[in-house]
Parts: C-alpha cells; structure tokens; sequence
C-alpha cells in the first residue's frame, strides 16, 4: 500500500507523512476513518471480504443485474470549500447514489476513492461522520477504496442490483408520453447562492448540502417509468439527454415547473444539482404516480409530454417558445 503522489507539480509537499514508505500511517488513516463505515450492512448485501484485503468479494445471485456508476466531485468545482468535509462525504456519495435511483436499482455497496491535500484528524473524523450517515439512511456498506495525496477530491462508486431486464434506461423513452419531475426544481441552485453569495440565510442550503437520491421512487418507477434520468447538471440538459438516446423530442411548460419562488428563470430551473428524477410514463399512468407521490410524500408534476420532432422546446408562461442556447457543460 502507497500512497499515489497525484500531485506532480508540487513536488515540495510539506505534509511528510503522506509520501511514500508511512505505510503503517495509511493502514491506520484506513482502519480509523474507514474500515467499519456500514459494516452493519455488510452480511444483508452478501459481502464476504471487505476493506482491507486486495479486493471485495461479494456473493452473487440469478435473476439480478448488477449496476454499477461512478461519479467524481472536486473541491471548488463540484462542491464549495467552504463545506464541512461531513457534508462534503454525505453529498459526494448521495449524488453518485442518485444515478442508481435513476435506473430503479436496489443499492447494495458502495466504494471511495479520496484524494487529500493532507491527513487531518477533525477533518476525517467529520468526513466519516458524513459516510455513516449516508450509510445508515440508505443501509449500505463501504466495501473499499483508495487513499492518495493531491487536491482535495472525492470518487465515489456505487454499486446496486436490479432484477433481471428491469433497470430504466435513458433510451427507452416513446413518442407521445407524459413527462415528469419529482420534488421542487431551482431549490439546490437556491441554496448554492445563499451559501456562495454569504447571503446570511438558509431557507434553501440544506437542498444543495443535503440532496436526497430517490431510491424508492426508482424502484416504484421501474414498473412504469419509459425512461428515467437524474437532474444533475439542469432540467433542460438531462431531459434533452433522455431526448437524443431514445430519438423523440420533448415539448415542457415553463408554468407547470414545480419550482419555491414564481419567477421561475432559466437560470432557476436549469442549474442542476437538485438530483431529482424527470421520467416518461405513458399517459394513463397518472392515477397511479398521483399514489406513489402520496405513499413516498415526494411532490411528482407533470411538465409536459414527448413528441415526434426531436427537438426540445419549451413554452413560457404565454405560451411563446423560449430561444435555448447550449447549457451547462463540464469543459
Ligand atoms: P492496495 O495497495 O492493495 O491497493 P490500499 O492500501 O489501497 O491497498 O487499500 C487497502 C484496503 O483498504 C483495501 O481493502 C481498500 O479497498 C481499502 N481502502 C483504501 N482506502 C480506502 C478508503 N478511502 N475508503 C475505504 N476503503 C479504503
Ligand atoms: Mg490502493
């Protein structure tokens, strides 16, 4: 075990215990902060070698698929500095979560890699706080990872089942099918500015520090749902995905977009990081998403229907078509 010298270009690291050769400071870094994360999840999800051997080993079963995804946040970029590293855990692993929920996939482990600047103490134990709770409140274990010295980031892979044939896909989605969003969009991008600007307030941080992955409404969806995406990078963006891998188009009502405040910008509805699920049902299906929206208490709209074209348009509030020039892209 070594630790991974990512950073090239300083090679005057002050933080000598994270060069090379301090394996033992490694493996005990690993045993503190991370060895027991969820281990009491580790036997409901057939692992049978965890952290702390070469690899995991996991028992599988027929009739499943496995399903795996792997996201990566980085300080400055995907989450503010300023967050605590226990928020900085919880939300690096639920918004990787989400893409499970996306598919309508049972979690059943999950991985880390981190990459630190250097080994704090306070800092890792309130970052393992971070993986506890998101270890308790979706009853998975962490089943490995790996420890390098660099800029501050975060990859979290996740790893899920679903029966066999049942995960949705974004390819699957029909001409002339009901669209819709789960929760209240604009509310992350909200609180990103409340903390970004020092607003002072915080009516909406805990949507940006805390999202939540949908895993049960997945589950219920796969059942019903064409197609399935998470919101992560905007509404707009992640519909449009949805779109191009099934070759329809959509047609979407700025006035029906759940959203907290009434003017509801471009900006508001397509920032992303809200990591709630915009699906396609089959008309017919709403009594029955009006009922899966009570049992789960999650509010689901619909915001409009695909269509032939394969263009994505939205009406405003006059019904006029809004111009939509490219949106948010990662490069
Ligand atoms: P190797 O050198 O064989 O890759 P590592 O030192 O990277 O081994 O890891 C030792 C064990 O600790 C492995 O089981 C690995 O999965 C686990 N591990 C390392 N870093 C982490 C981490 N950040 N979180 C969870 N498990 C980790
Ligand atoms: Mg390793």
């Amino acid at each position: 075990m070594e630790w991974e010298l990512l950073d090239y270009s300083s090679p005057s690291l002050s933080n000598k215990k994270l060069s090379k050769g301090k394996a033992l400071d490694e493996y005990f870094l690993i045993q503190n902060y991370f060895s027991n994360i969820g281990s009491a999840y580790l036997a409901e999800h057939n692992v049978e070698t965890s952290i702390g051997d070469d690899a995991s080993v996991i028992s599988s079963s027929s009739n499943t698929q496995q399903i795996n995804s792997l996201d990566t946040s980085i300080e400055g970029v995907h989450f503010l500095s300023s967050m605590s590293s226990t928020d900085i855990a919880y939300r690096s692993c639920v918004i990787a979560l989400s893409d499970l929920a996306a598919c309508g996939a049972r979690p059943k482990w999950y991985s880390i890699a981190i990459t630190l600047p250097q080994v704090e103490d306070s800092w890792l134990n309130s970052f393992s706080i971070g993986l506890q709770k998101f270890s308790d409140e979706y009853r998975i274990p962490l089943i490995g990872g790996d420890t390098t010295k660099g800029k501050l980031s975060i990859t979290v892979q996740v790893m899920g089942e679903v029966d066999t044939n049942k995960a949705i896909l974004r390819s699957t989605a029909k001409e002339d099918q009901s669209i819709f969003v789960s929760g209240i969009i604009g509310n992350a991008y909200l609180g990103l500015k409340e903390l970004s600007d020092n607003l002072g307030t915080d009516s909406y941080s805990k949507a940006y520090l805390e999202p939540k992955a949908h895993i049960d409404l997945g589950l219920k969806l796969s059942d019903i749902a064409s197609a399935c995406i998470d919101i992560s990078d905007g509404l707009l963006q992640d519909l449009n995905l949805i779109c191009q891998s099934s070759n329809i188009g959509a047609e979407i009502y700025l006035e029906k977009i759940p959203t907290s405040i009434s003017e509801k910008s471009l900006e508001l509805i397509n920032s992303g990081d809200d990591y709630e699920l915009c699906f396609t049902v089959d008309e017919d299906k709403y009594d029955e998403l009006m009922n899966i929206s009570k049992t789960l208490n999650i509010p689901i709209t619909l915001i409009g229907k695909t269509s032939f074209s394969k263009d994505l348009i939205l009406y405003d509030v006059d019904n006029q078509r809004v111009e939509l020039n490219a949106g948010y892209s990662h490069f």
